[in-house]
């Protein structure tokens, strides 16, 4: 499927290619693209604290992406995290270190840290976004103090006229804004991937528990609807060990809500399709091996 990760280790990018949280194919080059803007920092900008070394390199690699996830999806994950607390507080995301990070790594089958580490990547590059969107002029003159040893908050407020926590909520609010249009279907592309690889390793037992769960997470973060009937069912089997997973993928794609409510799940569904087809009707599909 594809690499989960990488580091930056001396000279060398390593990316493991593992079956977890691929999202896409083709999402190594978002990865690459990550590890190498870490590669480029230390030489210009040697103590940039770590929300901007994450930010400025997911932005990059967003750039880089082969496939985009669908309008919306970031918005639905964003308000999911949010019902469920685990956006974090603005002074947490500015003060992270990489000790904590990798604490919170150690856990990742935890899909509550797993989230929450993402959601420091996720902010991370949303205030950078917003700052460089916002106020260019004062996030280069920012970036540049980090040529030496800086103090973020004084920096700040020297740099900038709005306090971090209003730039990160006038973000948030911004990524949601769209979160009510209806989840759109699936592309070509996504459907011969879910097809092949994520919902097989959903649907398996067989499957070992790290790409199940990976699969799980994929079929959640990629923003289309299509799977959501395997994840029903895992979400249904009381004796599944991945039900919260699954939970996690069905509230992560809809921004909704319905806890372990299987029959609430189908009945959002289905009112969400009827909606969209309402008002865009779907060319014909081809065939979907979905049940
Ligand atoms: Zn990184």
């Amino acid at each position: 499927m594809g690499p989960i990760g990488g580091c930056l280790t001396g000279r060398r990018v390593i990316l493991r290619s593992d079956d977890s949280d691929a999202v896409l194919p083709g999402q190594w080059r978002h990865f690459m693209a990550h590890e190498l803007t870490h590669f480029l920092q230390p030489g210009r900008l040697p103590h940039l604290p770590p929300w901007l070394m994450e930010g400025l390199a997911e932005d990059i690699a967003s750039r880089c992406e082969a496939q985009t996830c669908p309008e919306g999806a970031f918005g639905r994950w964003l308000r999911a995290a949010r019902r469920r607390r685990e956006i974090l507080p603005t002074d947490r995301v500015l003060g992270m270190s990489y000790e904590l990070l990798s604490v919170a790594f150690d856990d990742w089958m935890s899909p509550r840290l797993s989230t929450m580490v993402y959601a420091f990547y996720a902010q991370s590059l949303i205030l950078v976004r917003h700052l460089a969107l916002t106020d260019g002029d004062g996030f280069r003159r920012f970036l540049l103090g980090f040529t030496r040893p800086t103090d973020v908050g004084t920096w700040w407020t020297t740099c900038f006229k709005r306090t971090s926590d209003q730039v990160l909520q006038e973000a948030l609010a911004g990524c949601e804004a769209g979160v009510n249009t209806p989840v759109p279907a699936p592309t070509v592309g996504f459907r011969l991937h879910a097809d092949g690889v994520l919902l097989p390793a959903v649907k398996s037992r067989a499957s070992l528990s790290d790409v199940r769960r990976g699969a799980l997470r994929a079929l959640g973060r990629a923003g289309y609807d299509y799977g959501v009937e395997a994840l029903i069912e895992v979400l249904a089997d009381p004796r599944d060990p991945m039900r919260e997973e699954a939970r996690y993928a069905l509230e992560d794609l809809s921004g909704e809500s319905f806890g372990d409510d299987e029959a609430a799940w189908r009945a959002h569904w289905e009112a969400s399709r009827r909606v969209r087809d309402a008002a865009a009707p779907a060319p014909a599909p081809g065939p979907i091996s979905e049940s």
